[in-house]
């Protein structure tokens, strides 16, 4: 079965749970599978696919293809931004260049997703952090850590480009530093 038709299949099975639930309670809240929290289910669907255009970081998209992850830097006032931006708001400017970030990070924060919204409803638990990189930029993305146990602030990390799956899509993922190895 295409990922689409599970996610149909999956939304079907839902939206009967909570009509079921509807009828009886009057309310569209249903527990969270997994943790039980109280979830509203909306009864508008808002479908949205939007394209933007990227034309202008490019190199972004260009890197990830190449296993880099680029991020844009000021030739002004220095000035380092993730995601990249392709005018820096400090001095509005447009004459930036771009910067890969490299080496390791340090984890500044990270939490774990039991509760996830619609369209990530297929993922696994899964856990966002932020890590800070020498290049001066901070970055948001999911950690690869099957124990989250292992997890610390303060732990080194290495950005990975990664192909997130079932979408088969290129991204990028803080991956922990063995320290062992
Ligand atoms: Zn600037």
């Amino acid at each position: 079965m295409s990922q689409k038709k599970q996610m149909e299949e999956y939304m079907k099975q839902v939206e009967a749970f909570v009509e079921e639930v509807k009828k009886s309670t009057g309310l569209p809240i249903v527990p969270d599978q997994r943790t039980g929290a109280a979830l509203w289910f909306d009864q508008r669907e808002l479908s949205i696919r939007y394209t933007i255009s990227v034309e202008r970081i490019r190199k972004f998209f260009e890197g990830l293809a190449e296993g880099k992850v680029y991020a844009t830097k000021c030739k002004h006032c220095g000035a380092t931004y993730f995601p990249p931006q392709a005018d820096c708001p400090k001095c509005r400017r447009g004459d930036m260049e771009w910067i890969e970030i490299t080496g390791e990070g340090e984890l500044l924060t990270y939490t774990i997703i039991y509760t996830k919204p619609a369209s990530f409803a297929h993922y696994p638990d899964y856990t966002v952090g932020i890590a800070r990189f020498p290049q001066g930029v901070n970055v948001l993305a999911w950690v690869r850590e099957t124990d989250p146990k292992k997890l610390r602030v303060g732990m080194k990390v290495r950005l990975e480009v990664v192909r997130r799956q079932p979408e088969n899509y290129l991204t990028y993922e803080l991956v922990p530093v063995d320290e062992q190895g």
